[in-house]
């Protein structure tokens, strides 16, 4: 944007951080883009009260002051959407960090002006309509072949429709024409690659679907426990170190989605670093290309300025919504939303609002749940009856990992699955430190329905499972009162029992090879043997086996290991172990070994 065509100015009244005052500002709209002082700092209107705007300024404030000018856009927020967003690295209001940073180093120059997606990469366009074709918004007109791994569709803009008149194929930059198209009132529209989307305004579908598909993550205690839908939210609140960003980055390599938009808001600055170095590294296990063929980030760090991270969000659900109306699964991991709320916190005490529970604005709550309603199930715009999802999975980091505060209380309430991970299980290296006894997700029963179609016995297993380990629980009460000698040897098993599902099951490795990722079959099969050792062991327990060579046997150690098994090894493993499993319990119910 050219500040010379800029013909309306306001002028700056006060400026208080990343808050700016401006007055003459009439000619604005709410969410409108401005740019502050000569440096011509990227700013959005948040407040309007006549010609007085209060702006929210993405960049460092520092040095400028009342008197200077304030430039007009007459554009709200908006993200770019087109080829080149796939591997793109961004901050919150999607400027290419990945291209600032090649040219100017790690601090960004206030004021730059540089496109959001290159201009010059050109694109190898396949029409999918002819000249002639009725067309309206949503409908496809052609691919490009974003990453290697995926087809970006060039879509009709949401509120468009028409006859196509002309339509190219071939190489084309994004600001090419590459179609032209009649609306119903003759006026002809040329349409290019990329679209402009308000940031604060949800994309239009259809209708939005029920999520009744799992999304498969191959963690076992999300999957087999809590399980999350396609298209579903979830949170995971957990206090410093207790793993939220290695659940959202295992869930970026291995959730069953078609893309990523991961928005790293605030957390430790080394953290998006850590993001940046790894994510182009890694292999994505589905595509064996690199992770980021399919992988979109946002990246605020901490020491970034604190407004840029109350646009992240909007910025990385907009993106994700412009890939599900494409008809894809897209996933979105916000980490941390815990220092997006504070940058709201932030704006609103100088916005001089009246403060609601712990300083965080009244309208905490309604904005979260705008960022979440946007994710889901839907029947996308256009007419071949896509669906696309966008599943959502914000991190929580309350202070000293309390959730009675505002920023949980408020997300528990919208979000349909709970991963509530515990200091205490981080304490002792329990990882994925996910609390089975809080946790829960309310999308249990209509994903047991397609879990059983798989394994008839699945949800049966599961709760089982979860039987033993709310029973473990109070079992350990006791045994904190009275000790372990005073238990039955039955209660002592099921404590046996517990520990196995928690140490062999729950557990789980995200830096192991193996253990990072298990299927829905090995999944099953791993609980299976544990919870057949437990039944056998019952059994012999009232045969009178002995309880000491009960837990001590050798079968035991197999099953711990069978985590470790590859996946292509595993359905042999899983014989293996439960023929051992008979057979030992067949000599220890047998002959002198039994009364030992
Ligand atoms: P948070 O984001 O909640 O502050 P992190 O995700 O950074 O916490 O996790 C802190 C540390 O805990 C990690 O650096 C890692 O050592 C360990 N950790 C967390 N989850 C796992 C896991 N699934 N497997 C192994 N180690 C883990
Ligand atoms: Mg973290």
């Amino acid at each position: 944007m050219n500040v010379n065509e800029n013909k309306k100015i306001g002028i700056i009244a006060k400026v208080s951080g990343p808050l700016v005052v401006a007055k003459n500002m009439k000619d604005v709209q709410m969410y409108d883009v401005v740019r502050v002082s000569d440096k011509r700092l990227i700013g959005e209107v948040i407040e309007l009260r006549g010609d007085v705007a209060s702006i929210q300024v993405y960049e460092e404030t520092a040095g400028i002051g009342p008197g200077e000018p304030v430039y007009f856009t007459n554009e709200p927020l908006s993200v770019e959407l087109a080829p080149g967003l796939i591997e793109g690295i961004f901050d919150g209001i999607q400027r290419p960090l990945d291209v600032i940073y090649g040219e100017a180093g790690d601090r960004i120059p206030l004021g730059i002006d540089l496109p959001k997606l290159d201009r010059e990469r050109l694109w190898n366009f396949k029409k999918k309509v002819e000249v002639g074709a009725e067309v309206s918004g949503g409908d496809i007109i052609g691919f490009v072949q974003e990453t290697p791994v995926v087809e970006h569709r060039i879509l009709v803009p949401p509120a468009l429709s028409g006859t196509i008149t002309a339509i190219h194929e071939g190489e084309a930059k994004i600001t090419d024409v590459i179609a032209k198209l009649r609306t119903p009132d003759g006026e002809e529209v040329e349409l290019t690659m990329l679209q402009r989307w308000p940031v604060r305004i949800p994309r239009p579908y259809k209708r939005k679907l029920a999520p009744r598909e799992p999304m498969v993550t191959g963690q076992r205690v999300i999957d087999t426990l809590f399980p999350i839908a396609i298209g579903g939210i979830a949170a995971i609140p957990g206090p410093f170190g207790s793993g939220k960003t290695v659940v959202q980055h295992q869930l970026a390599k291995w959730a069953d989605a078609d893309i990523i938009v991961y928005v790293g808001c605030g957390e430790r600055g080394n953290e998006m670093t850590d993001v940046l170095n790894e994510f182009p590294r890694l292999k994505d296990p589905k595509t064996g290309e690199s992770l980021m063929m399919r992988t979109v980030l946002i990246a605020n760090t901490s020491n970034m300025p604190v407004a840029a991270r109350e646009a992240s969000i909007y910025t990385g659900i907009t993106i994700a919504e412009y890939y599900r109306d494409m008809g894809y699964r897209v996933a979105i991991m916000a980490d941390s939303t815990s220092r997006w709320a504070e940058a709201l916190r932030e704006m609103s005490g100088r916005l001089e609002e009246m403060p609601g529970e712990e300083g965080y604005p009244a309208y905490l709550s309604s904005r979260l749940a705008e960022f979440y309603e946007r994710a889901g199930l839907v029947e996308t715009q256009g007419n071949e009856n896509r669906i696309g999802a966008i599943s959502a999975i914000g991190a929580v980091s309350p202070p000293g990992g309390d959730t009675s505060e505002p920023v949980s209380q408020a997300t528990l309430r919208i979000v349909k699955v709970f991963w509530g991970l515990s200091s205490a299980l981080a304490y002792r290296r329990h990882f994925p430190a996910i609390d089975w006894l809080r946790s829960y997700s309310l999308y249990e029963d209509d994903l047991y329905d397609h879990f059983n179609k798989l394994k008839p016995d699945w949800s049966k297993q599961v709760q089982q499972a979860k039987d033993i380990l709310q029973e473990e629980s109070k079992l350990e009460e006791i045994v904190r009162l009275v000790g372990v000698d005073s238990l039955e040897f039955s209660d002592r098993l099921t404590m046996e029992c517990a520990r196995s599902i928690r140490e062999d099951f729950l557990h789980q490795n995200a830096f192991d090879e193996i253990d990072t990722y298990t299927s829905l079959e090995k999944q099953y099969g791993i609980l299976k043997a544990i919870l057949a050792w437990y039944r056998l062991a019952k059994d012999a327990l009232k045969a009178n086996a002995s309880f000491n060579k009960i837990i001590n046997m050798k079968v035991r150690e197999r099953i711990g290991r069978m985590k470790y098994v590859p996946e292509k090894e595993f359905a042999f493993e899983f014989e293996e172990v439960m023929k051992e499993l008979n057979s030992e319990f067949q000599n220890l119910t047998r002959g002198d070994d039994f009364y030992a």
